[in-house]
């Protein structure tokens, strides 16, 4: 059925900037349409605009008509970063690192993605399946409608599969804009401890050719940091992947800057994730190229760990895309309601700023600008309806709690 929906006290479209994404001072230069009207049908967005210019009587008789007043209308988040197929919580490494152990500590003693990787083996493809799309579900009343989801924590040739598998049938039965990332490279196999080179050719001589057959992921990653794979073997993994026809999207300088963001921008990744370390190097690099930084502060809060420099990626005119970071280990989270808080209350992003690097900025960030990210004509109607707020401002501050009426997700009302 089509739907119109009425009086919202503001609406925030979100449209991408002159270059693209919104960046600098974009980001903040948002001005809603007040007191506005958004029709919709067939699941898309088909006018948008000021009460006085609506015509009710164009549309058809059984256009339903949604009231907002004193609400906001803002698009749906869009999430480009996410490990929401797994297997199973790691509850129990969260109480260890509450009795002082660290992230590093844990992974060192098998804890960690090692542990993921464990119970994801020997999980069923459709036990997993089942479990992602119920946080699927979960994520949509939430606000998100659309998700990037990772491999890696299968490392093995059959269980990176397995999980790649489960992230096609997602693709084919969610509502949600799905975009699947390869992340064989996310930790070295114990069996591998003393052949690095040896998981590297699995990656590409085994697993590679299978998905680039299957058309399995859209993405190539790597966990880019001490510990786990070092620049060159990033750079030779987004080589690799190219050939099959993936472009890359990379963990860099969540703990250490050894030099990934240089591999990415040099390699022309779509993104670099993580970036809680930044060197004034790294900046200038990111200013030089075309990826996209995105910022995970779920994962920082949940760590203790610091945020992501916002101010200063945001200021020196670059755009940032905010994502959760939702995994088992250092984020079990993918409220995206709350990483706009975050973003304001720990990175000092304006409530505008936080928006925009949730929505138009995460769809560039997995390339899927034309789809969603915006309210515009054309685009699918993902769109949220705030509570009844006097200013779009409450939304961040109110930390915490539910800031949304309803979600709309390809025009059908979901929560
Ligand atoms: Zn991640």
């Amino acid at each position: 059925m089509d739907t119109i929906i009425t009086n919202i006290k503001g609406i925030y479209p979100f449209k991408a900037g002159s270059q693209g994404a919104l960046r600098g001072e974009e980001m903040r230069n948002v001005k809603p349409i007040e007191n506005g009207f958004i029709s919709i049908a067939d699941g898309k967005i088909l006018g948008l605009g000021n009460m006085s210019e609506m015509n009710l009587s164009e549309l058809p008789r059984d256009t339903e008509i949604v009231d907002a007043r004193g609400q906001f209308a803002l698009p749906c988040f869009v999430d480009s970063h996410t490990h929401v197929v797994f297997a199973e919580p790691r509850h129990t490494e969260f109480v260890d690192r509450i009795k002082g152990l660290t992230y590093e500590e844990i992974a060192k003693r098998g804890g960690g993605i090692l542990n993921s990787a464990k119970k994801l083996q020997a999980a069923s493809e459709d036990q997993l399946y089942i479990d992602a799309m119920q946080r699927l579900e979960e994520l949509m009343r939430l606000g998100t409608g659309a998700i990037e989801v990772k491999s890696g924590y299968g490392l093995t040739v059959e269980s990176e599969l397995k999980m790649l598998r489960v992230i096609k049938r997602l693709k084919e039965d969610s509502p949600m804009v799905i975009k699947s990332t390869f992340l064989g490279a996310h930790a070295l196999p114990p069996e591998y401890k003393d052949n690095r080179k040896g998981y590297i050719d699995l990656i590409i001589n085994e697993m590679l050719p299978v998905i680039k057959e299957e058309g399995l992921a859209d993405y190539i990653d790597a966990f880019c940091e001490d510990g786990y794979f070092t620049p060159e073997e990033t750079e030779l993994l987004i080589k690799e992947g190219a050939k099959s026809g993936l472009k890359a999207k990379v963990h860099v300088n969540q703990f250490n800057s050894i030099g990934g963001v240089k591999t990415c921008v040099d390699n022309k990744a779509v993104s670099v994730d993580h970036l809680e370390v930044l060197t004034d190097q790294d900046l200038e690099l990111l200013k030089s190229g075309n990826t996209m930084p995105v910022a995970l502060p779920s994962c920082s809060f949940f760590l203790s760990i610091p945020y992501t420099p916002a101010r200063k990626i945001i200021d020196s005119g670059l755009p940032l895309t905010l994502a959760t970071d939702y995994n088992p280990g250092s984020t079990p989270s993918g409220n995206m309601q709350f990483v706009t808080s975050l973003a304001s209350i720990k990175m000092k992003m304006l409530p505008e700023e936080a928006f925009a690097a949730s929505t138009i900025n995460g769809a560039f960030a997995m390339e899927v600008e034309n789809e969603v990210g915006s309210i515009e004509p054309g685009k699918r109607a993902n769109i949220m309806l705030t509570q009844p707020m006097d200013s779009l401002d409450y939304f961040p501050y109110n930390f915490g709690n539910t800031n949304l009426d309803k979600v709309f997700i390809n025009g059908a009302l979901i929560a």
